[in-house]
C-alpha cells in the first residue's frame, strides 16, 4: 500500500491530489482567476501561497487519511511559471521535511500523459492542449517524445487573446466554444500545419482584422474551431501514424471543449484507434495526476530525500525529451 501527495502549481491553478494504490482518495484544487487580462505570475504565485494550507486540509479530510500515512510527496518541478513553480515546490518541500518523507519531482506534461492509465489508455499519443503548451507527445524508444508543437503561442493563449480583443474576459475557450454554437457560417482562415507543428499567431491577427472589419464574432468563434481544431488534429493523427500508436489521449484545459473531442473521436475511429479523454478534474491541472505519476515514479526508486530535499530546484523550461525515464519498462 502507497499513499502519495501531488502538489501542482505549474501557472494558475493550485492543487493538491492524494493517492493510493493508483485510485484517487483526493483532488482538490483552487484556481486563479483575473477579470481582465492574463495571469500575472506573482499574484498567481501569491494565490497558491495564500490558499494551498487550506487546500491541503480540505485533501486530507477528503481522502479520509491522516498525515503520517502518506509515503512521499510528489510536485510539479516544471515546466512552468517561476513564481508559481516556486509556491508549489516551497509547498512540497516543507511538507516532505516535517512528515520526515522522501519528494517526487514529477514533470507535468508527463503527469498529464500518465494520468491516461486511468482512463484506460495504456500507450497513448497524447495531444496537450493547454493555455500555454500545445504538444503532441509520446512515449517511444525509451523516451517521451515530443512529435509537434505549436511554433508560437499555446492553443489556450491563442483562444484566450482572441476572445480578449472580443471583449470577453478570461478564460476565453469556454465562451468562445459557446458563441460558436451560434453559427454554421465558415469564414476562410489561413490553415498553418507544418509537418507535425502548428502555427497560430498569423491566424489571430487574420481573426482581429476580420473581426474589425465587421465580422460577426459568433461566425469568426465558429471559424476558429472548425480551423485550429483540426490542425491540431491532423498532427496528432501524423502523430499516431509515425509511431504506429492506437490510441490518442486528450490533455489540457483546451481538450474540455466538446468540438475537440468531436473532431479527434472521428478521426480515432476513422483510423481504427481508441479514444481516450479524462473527465474534466483529471483533463485540467489537478494534484491528483502529479500524485499518480508521483506514484509510479516512487516505485520505481526515484526520489529524493534526506538534506537533498532542502536543496531541490524548480525547472521552468524542463524538456519533456530530455528526461531519463527509470520508472518505464
Ligand atoms: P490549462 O492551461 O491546461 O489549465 O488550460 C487553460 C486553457 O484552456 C485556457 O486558455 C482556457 O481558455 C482553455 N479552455 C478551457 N475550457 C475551454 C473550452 N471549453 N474550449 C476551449 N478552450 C478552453
Ligand atoms: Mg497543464
Amino acid at each position: 500500500m502507497t499513499i502519495i501527495i501531488g502538489v501542482e502549481s505549474t501557472a494558475h491553478t493550485f492543487g493538491i491530489g492524494i493517492v493510493k494504490d493508483g485510485k484517487v482518495l483526493a483532488n482538490e484544487r483552487d484556481m486563479y482567476n483575473t477579470e481582465e487580462g492574463g495571469i500575472i505570475p506573482t499574484d498567481a504565485a501569491d494565490h497558491h501561497r495564500e490558499l494551498g494550507p487550506g487546500i491541503y486540509e480540505k485533501a486530507l479530510e477528503a481522502a479520509g487519511i491522516k498525515e503520517e500515512d502518506v509515503d512521499a510527496v510528489s510536485f510539479s518541478q516544471g515546466p512552468g511559471l517561476p513564481p508559481c513553480l516556486l509556491a508549489g515546490r516551497d509547498f512540497a518541500r516543507d511538507l516532505a521535511l516535517r512528515l520526515g518523507k522522501p519528494l517526487v519531482p514529477v514533470n507535468h506534461c508527463v503527469a498529464h500523459l500518465e494520468v491516461g492509465r486511468m482512463t484506460g489508455a495504456t500507450d497513448p499519443v497524447l495531444l496537450y492542449c493547454s493555455g500555454a503548451n500545445t504538444q503532441v507527445i509520446a512515449y517511444a524508444a525509451g523516451k517521451y517524445r515530443i512529435f509537434g508543437e505549436t511554433l508560437d503561442v499555446g492553443v489556450g493563449n491563442f483562444i484566450d487573446n482572441f476572445a480578449r480583443y472580443a471583449g470577453l474576459g478570461f478564460p476565453g475557450g469556454p465562451k468562445i466554444e459557446k458563441i460558436a454554437k451560434e453559427s454554421t457560417n465558415l469564414i476562410e482562415l489561413p490553415y498553418r500545419v507544418k509537418g507535425m507543428d502548428i502555427a497560430l499567431s498569423g491566424i489571430l491577427t487574420n481573426l482581429r482584422q476580420k473581426l474589425e472589419k465587421g465580422a460577426k464574432l459568433a461566425d469568426l468563434a465558429y471559424s476558429l474551431q472548425e480551423t485550429v481544431f483540426p490542425m491540431l488534429v491532423e498532427t496528432a493523427e501524423r502523430a499516431l501514424a509515425h509511431v504506429n500508436k492506437k490510441e490518442l489521449l486528450l490533455g489540457g484545459g483546451v481538450a474540455c471543449n466538446s468540438r475537440l473531442q468531436e473532431m479527434s473521436k472521428k478521426m480515432c475511429e476513422e483510423r481504427g484507434a481508441a479514444f481516450f479523454c479524462p473527465e474534466r478534474p483529471l483533463l485540467v491541472d489537478n494534484g491528483a495526476m502529479i500524485a499518480f505519476l508521483g506514484e509510479i515514479m516512487f516505485e520505481a526508486g526515484v526520489k529524493v530525500e534526506g538534506e537533498a530535499i532542502e536543496k531541490i530546484d524548480i525547472m521552468p523550461r524542463q524538456r519533456t525529451d530530455q528526461i531519463d525515464v527509470v520508472w518505464k519498462k
